[in-house]
């Protein structure tokens, strides 16, 4: 059978050396990037009018004869052709400019199809319409008189050249496309043959027709990828010699037992849910996902206890030292009273400091280590490494998360997100991993009430932030800075602080702090701001994660539309952390519909998992994937917002597939198969060999 992958569209009629060249420019190389080069859209040319009927102004499709045909020179630089078509009930004319050539295409005769926008000078008329010439019976219908694709195109490409290009190619090489499921599934799960699938949506007869290809080829898309999570998950599990954690649990109830609160349910049941997959002897890979304030910090501890207290070792990676520093300082407090050793490793430690704790990290020393990437570098060695939290999973690649588990034996792995996924993407993006989900928010915790302020009344606001500071409380005004190496935009944060210190804010304490400045001078920035000798932190978004200052009950997000909808939630969530209302102000001025409701959106609800829905359907899934690090699925036609049927489907196929044993070894499956070894070789292994 073709492989239409390794068909150069150089062969396909009509196509040659010159348009194959046009066609790269498109991404377009073989035969099958063809027919996935997806019409950006569908035009209806199916209803055909009498010329009588139709009107000025509107796009319509006529059939009629060519009455007459001719150049005329209008000025040196204007050739106009034109022809006129009848159909019996009117006339109606068609006319190019600077197109002589045509001449030669449109005799006196011929029958055609019309299709554009009516316009009126003295008689009607169509300027460069789209047109079909018809020859006889059995015509095919390419771009008019049917549902038309229209295609992104390139220079020197034109749209009636694509269609043809693509009509052909379906005509001679659609039935030779791979089918990536067989014949009784298929029609089990309703889905159309890829062939079928492939003229549809392309060239489709009806709306349905459509429809059907578009499901069919979604499907296509999501299979592979859930395969390939379910697939890597299943080696996982197989992996020999993961720890076998197995302790009595009584750390993790001395521990509970000093907090001043009760667990809610949400953590209880993710707390055991973790200790199952510990104690068992195939390696715990899970995601956390908690909005911010859930309280997945007590989580995370318990997961390290469990480790400790059967004789071995834990580690807890932030992505910033500044939250690395925020851990350690809040599992101190926590743990210290029960008598758990716990070092910080951060890059910025002296030497010696260094040296002393991977010392103590080398003996058989039950011990929790908090900190940054310079744990994962190789100098560090664990003895006993038992398990490994990765807090705020989505700031983290890959390879570093690889890196660090390669440090132990299989330790377990637990990664928290605090940017709530919506179950498609987590699918889609973490399928290889099981979820758990702390749904509940912990009792007795202020509302936040968000207000978009718009620029004329920073005044007001900073008003109300100087108030309140006065009575006891504190306040973070944010500048945003995506990126720490951004210089123009930190020398704003900086000015702004200056400012506000000498003018608002001459009688209170400002602070201001950001990712590039030096640890010491950090730390007695957040000290300072901790103990309430400041009351304004002006800061850049650093703060996005950890801080837990219950105090700090307003926050004034500057320029919010330079944030994804995710962040600012994130941002929002350092506050509210105490009893009394919080709140959270923010100015912005999108320029886009889309920047507007996101805007909206932030004012309008205070749910993680709402707000990441609400994001994923905007801004699509390339943020998202982007933070994987891993490269992008090959998703074109699928809709992660709008196909969750769709995803759950290929889902469930892909589970039924990953139980064949060995899995992918026969037909119907072999093209799945080379599918998945081209796409992810090297990348993980399949437990498929090649
Ligand atoms: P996050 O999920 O954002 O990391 P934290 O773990 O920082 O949330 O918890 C937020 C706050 O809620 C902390 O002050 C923590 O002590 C508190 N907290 C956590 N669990 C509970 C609970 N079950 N009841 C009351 N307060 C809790
Ligand atoms: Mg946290």
């Amino acid at each position: 059978m073709n492989d239409l992958s390794e068909t150069d569209i150089q062969y396909v009629k009509g196509v040659g050396p010159r348009r194959a060249l046009l066609f790269k420019a498109l991404g377009v190389e073989s035969v099958l990037d063809l027919f996935h080069h997806y019409p950006r859209r569908y035009e209806d040319r199916r209803q055909i009018r009498h010329i009588s009927q139709i009107e000025e102004g509107r796009e319509e499709t006529v059939q009629g004869k060519v009455l007459a045909a001719g150049n005329k020179k209008a000025s040196p630089a204007l050739t106009i052709f034109q022809i006129a078509v009848g159909d019996g009930t009117g006339i109606v004319y068609a006319t190019w400019f600077n197109q002589p050539y045509l001449q030669s295409v449109f005799k006196v005769g011929q029958e055609l199809i019309l299709t554009g926008r009516v316009q009126r000078h003295r008689q009607l008329q169509i300027v460069s319409p789209e047109y079909e010439i018809l020859t006889g019976t059995g015509d095919d219908l390419v771009n008019t008189g049917r549902i038309v694709p229209i295609y992104p195109l390139t220079e020197q490409l034109g749209q009636r050249t694509v269609r043809q290009i693509v009509y052909r190619s379906l005509e001679s090489y659609a039935a030779s496309a791979r089918e990536m499921i067989g014949p009784a599934l298929r029609d089990e799960i309703k889905l159309c043959p890829i062939a079928e699938a492939m003229r549809n949506i392309h060239f489709p007869e009806t709306p349905a027709a459509l429809e059907s290809a578009r499901r069919r080829l979604v499907f296509d898309e999501f299979l592979p990828v859930q395969l390939a999570m379910l697939l890597k998950k299943k080696q996982v599990a197989s992996l020999p010699g993961s720890s076998k954690i197995s302790s009595g649990g009584a750390l993790v109830r001395t521990f509970l037992g000093t907090l001043p609160f009760a667990l809610t349910r949400a953590q209880e049941r993710v707390i055991a849910e973790i200790r199952r997959d510990m104690e068992s002897d195939r390696p715990m890979n899970r995601l956390l996902q908690g909005d911010v304030g859930s309280g997945k910090t007590v989580v995370a501890i318990s997961a390290l206890l469990i480790a400790l207290d059967a004789g071995y070792q834990g580690v807890l990676m932030a992505p910033t030292e500044i939250l690395a520093e925020q851990h350690w300082r809040t599992l101190n407090a926590l743990l210290s009273p029960i008598g758990v050793k716990l070092y910080l490793l951060i890059g910025e430690m002296g030497k010696e400091e260094k040296e002393a704790v991977r010392d103590a990290i080398l003996s058989d020393e039950p011990a929790i280590v908090v900190g940054t990437h310079a744990i994962i570098q190789s100098e560090v060695v664990f003895s006993r490494l038992g398990v490994v939290v990765v807090d705020e999973q989505h700031k983290f690649g890959v390879a570093q998360r690889a890196r660090l588990k390669s440090k132990g034996k299989n330790p377990d792995m637990l990664v928290m997100t605090a940017t709530p996924i919506p179950r498609t993407l987590a699918l889609t993006l973490y399928g290889d991993l099981d979820v758990s989900t702390l749904d509940e928010m912990p009792p007795g915790r202020g509302s936040v009430t968000s207000h978009w302020v718009s620029p004329e009344r920073v005044g007001e606001a900073y008003g109300f932030i100087r108030k309140e500071a006065l009575n006891g409380s504190q306040a973070y005004i944010i500048y945003p800075l995506i990126d720490e190496s951004d210089k123009l935009a930190l020398g704003a944060a900086t000015d702004m602080a200056e400012m506000l210190k000498r003018e608002q804010f001459s009688d209170l304490g400002v602070g201001l702090i950001h990712g590039r400045m030096g640890r010491e001078e950090r730390e007695s920035v957040m000290r300072d701001f901790r103990e309430g000798r400041l009351h304004i932190l002006v800061a850049t978004s650093v703060i996005e994660v950890g801080l837990d200052i219950p105090r700090a009950r307003i926050m004034l997000v500057e320029h919010a539309e330079r944030f994804g909808l995710s962040q600012l939630h994130q941002m929002r969530g350092r506050i509210g952390r105490g009893q009394e209302r919080s709140y959270f102000l923010f100015t912005g001025q999108p320029t886009t519909e889309e920047g507007n409701k996101r805007l909206e959106a932030l004012k309008a609800t205070t749910d993680g998992f709402r707000i990441a829905e609400l994001d994923l359907a905007l801004r699509g899934p390339g943020e998202f994937f982007s933070e994987r690090q891993h490269g992008e699925p090959d998703i074109r036609l699928g809709d992660l917002s709008r196909d969750e049927q769709i995803l759950l489907l290929a889902r469930d196929v892909a589970s039924r597939i990953a139980e064949e044993d060995p899995p992918l070894s026969e037909e119907p499956h072999l093209y799945l198969r080379d599918l998945l070894i081209k796409r992810y070789k090297g990348k993980f292994f399949l437990g498929i060999t090649s």
